[in-house]
């Protein structure tokens, strides 16, 4: 049997406005079952511990609960592209830090791509880093750090959360502007590293604030320099590793929400609707505070400052990083 033109192009024409009404009431009624914040560290860091801060409060937003799940491996990479290949519908969100800028000039092969393979929500805050020694790793100032870095190199052990990790890349700068070699310990996650540093297994950690400022004010490490351009106000008579001789030093670790490719523009506003309420939210608000951590200025918590700034920061790192010659295949 065949169809008359008008009757194929009415089957046509209500079978798209069938897609989108369901498309729509599928928005509308987003999210009706919890939703997943995927981290790409271990639990107990600086990225998980910021992930589960905003999800209780996100969960509220959306009137449905945000469970945090760990998936680690490959400095954040094995996270990325699960959530890359998840299915687009609102369930699976991301949180990640400048690994997901890094990466892809740090491994010649990556089964995703940064810039095309996600949906961008928002930014949402900036931390900066602090170099750690644990109490019984000798020296007890950024001075001393120094001196006993040049002699003693690969017999101090340095942790890093795996290649595309921040620990990695300020370790990687840090021996870069010394002139040294340290012995690399990997680790799933700097929560594991912590744990380690404050067992004396770890001589040094390189890591955000969002883990290390408890720590620092429990006066359970020792801490040498900071790695933002500045001095931090909480950490006044701690110096910044540029005033300590590493000529322009600076690493601030930002962080994102990302969904995989594809999501629908109604549940992307609502996602980004519960991470701006989040940002708003005065619990989160000073738990950032206590933790260090710079939330994003409200006119930056946008799906397009997301891609921008991922963009920029790509391009910032890529001759930095192949200068310093680190790659995995
Ligand atoms: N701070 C870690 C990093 O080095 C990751 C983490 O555990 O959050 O990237």
């Amino acid at each position: 049997m065949t169809l008359t033109k008008t009757v194929r192009s009415s089957l046509i024409a209500s079978a798209f406005a069938c897609a989108a009404l369901t498309g729509n009431a599928y928005a509308q009624a987003y999210p009706t079952k919890p939703v997943s914040l995927v981290v790409p560290f271990a639990a107990g860091g600086p990225t998980d511990v910021l992930a589960r801060t905003l999800a209780v409060s996100m969960g509220k937003s959306l009137g449905q609960t945000v469970v945090v799940e760990n998936r680690l491996g490959a400095g954040g990479t094995v996270a990325s592209n699960v959530v890359a290949k998840a299915a687009p519908d609102g369930y699976t969100l991301f949180i990640h830090h400048n690994g997901m800028a890094t990466a892809p000039t740090l491994y010649r092969k990556l089964p995703f791509n940064a810039l095309t393979d996600f949906t961008y929500i928002s930014l949402v805050a900036d931390v900066p880093m602090t170099l750690l020694g644990s109490k019984k790793f000798p020296p007890n100032t950024m001075v001393e750090f120094i001196k006993y870095a040049k002699e003693q190199g690969d017999k101090i052990n340095l942790a890093n959360a795996g290649l595309g990790a921040v620990s990695q890349l300020c370790g990687t700068l840090l021996q870069q502007a010394l002139g040294v070699g340290f012995t690399a310990i990997p680790y799933s996650g700097t929560g594991p590293a912590m744990i380690a540093l404050l067992g004396g297994q770890l001589d040094v950690l390189c890591d955000q604030t969002t883990q290390t400022l408890p720590q620092i004010k429990g006066d359970t490490v020792k801490v040498y320099g900071v790695t933002s351009a500045e001095r931090l106000s909480y950490l006044p008579n701690t110096p910044t590793l540029r005033e300590s001789g590493l000529k322009d030093f600076e690493i601030v670790v930002w962080h994102g929400i990302y969904g995989p490719k594809g999501m629908a523009p109604e549940v992307v506003a609502k996602v980004n609707k519960a991470v701006r309420d989040a940002l708003k939210d005065p619990a989160v608000i000073q738990k950032a505070t206590d933790l260090g951590a710079v939330i994003t200025p409200e006119d930056k918590q946008t799906p397009a400052a997301l891609q921008a700034w991922l963009k920029l920061e790509i391009d910032k790192w890529a001759p930095l990083l192949k200068a310093a010659n680190l790659y995995a295949d």
